[in-house]
């Protein structure tokens, strides 16, 4: 659904699309009202039944902001898994020094 009237997100006037619906883009299903929540924890202000535009630029910009928090989610996840890692490496190296150790004392 097409909305004539202001962007909710730059105040732009025009033919917008509408925050509460969902589009199909590249096969995805995107509704811009849940991904400006699920970003940034934003939930515009009502205005009643009316419809709430957003525009192009400010949807491409949204799954820009969407992409990027995905990429950090993802980058932290790997993160997490490298300093796993790097603890079990430390841990068998300490535990070989150890082991060692005992083996020379012996
Ligand atoms: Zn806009």
């Amino acid at each position: 659904m097409e909305v004539v009237g202001i962007c909710r997100c730059c105040l732009a006037q025009g033919l917008n699309k509408d925050l509460h619906s969902s589009y199909l883009w590249l096969d995805k299903k995107e509704n811009y009202a849940d991904m400006l929540q699920q970003c940034f924890s934003i939930t515009l202000t009502s205005n009643g039944n009316k419809a709430a535009g957003i525009c192009d630029n400010c949807i491409k910009t949204l799954r820009t902001s969407v992409t990027f928090k995905q990429q950090v989610l993802h980058a932290d996840e790997e993160f997490q898994k490298l300093l796993q890692n790097v603890d079990k490496a430390f841990q068998q190296s300490h535990c070989w020094a150890v082991a060692s150790s005992h083996a020379e004392k012996d």
